[in-house]
């Protein structure tokens, strides 16, 4: 049986005026895969995750569960089970973190408050300090808390972007194990992430992206043993 393909990107091209940040990319995440992206500063990890999620214009062909994004906007996608968590995280910062996870959900359909609570055992933190403001929570505490609002919206697809950026190691085992519940609730994931070794823990499949294009793709074991990977990605 092959697995059913949930985004499908072929010869993606973004621009911004005169920069060309993707240049050709393929590739796809399958049904219940978690998907690694890794590059350098500037290779387009940010502008893949915005591109996929609706919110830049582009050439060639995105695809979700089979169908052109192109004309959808970003709420169209969210609604169709496609949810992006941006390296902003973009809180709001001067509510609760209890308001901001009920405005995750702004669907508000049934079973938003069991959402909430897989939230809440997911990362304990967060409904100990639900009554706190978003901007004073720490940085990993955000973290947890941006992820968690796109769980609010009962993703199909994750979207999540360089969730470890500027994280103290401490916090990083909180977020590679929330990672893991996340997918075993059913969610499948692509993650981009400067963090090759915390990808490489996850992913059942990671693509290397550089200057705008996929420079190598495989499985975490295989690009493990990659000499070029080894040298300039894991140090050894
Ligand atoms: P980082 O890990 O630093 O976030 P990234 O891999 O996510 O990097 P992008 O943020 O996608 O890379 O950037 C890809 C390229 O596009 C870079 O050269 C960047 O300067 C450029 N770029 C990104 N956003 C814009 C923008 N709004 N206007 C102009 N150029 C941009």
């Amino acid at each position: 049986t092959t697995a059913e393909r949930v985004l499908g990107v072929e010869d993606l091209h973004v621009t911004y005026g005169e920069v060309m940040a993707l240049r050709g990319v393929d590739l796809h995440v399958d049904e219940g895969e978690i998907v690694g992206l890794i590059g350098p500063n500037g290779a387009g990890k940010t502008t893949l995750a915005n591109t996929v999620s609706g919110f830049l214009d582009y050439e060639g062909s995105v695809t979700y569960r089979g169908e052109d994004v192109h004309e959808k906007k970003p709420s169209d996608l969210v609604s169709a089970g496609l949810v992006h968590c941006s390296e902003d995280r973009d809180l709001f910062g001067h509510l609760s973190v209890a308001d901001n996870l009920e405005l995750g959900a702004y669907r508000h359909d049934e079973g938003w408050e069991e959402r909430r609570d897989f939230v809440y055992d997911l990362f304990p933190r967060l409904e100990e300090r639900s009554d706190q403001h978003a901007r004073t929570m720490s940085g990993g505490e955000q973290q947890m808390l941006a992820i968690g609002r796109a769980l609010m919206s009962d993703p199909d697809l994750l979207v999540l972007d360089e969730p470890t950026l500027g994280l103290a190691p401490v916090i990083l085992q909180d977020i590679s194990d929330g990672i893991e519940e996340i997918r075993e609730s059913g969610v499948t994931i692509l993650l981009t992430e400067q963090n090759v070794t915390f990808t490489m823990n996850h992913a059942d499949r990671v693509y290397l992206l550089e200057q705008g294009r996929v420079e190598r793709e495989g499985h975490p074991d295989e690009l493990r043993g990659d000499e070029y990977i080894r040298d300039a990605y894991l140090g050894h």
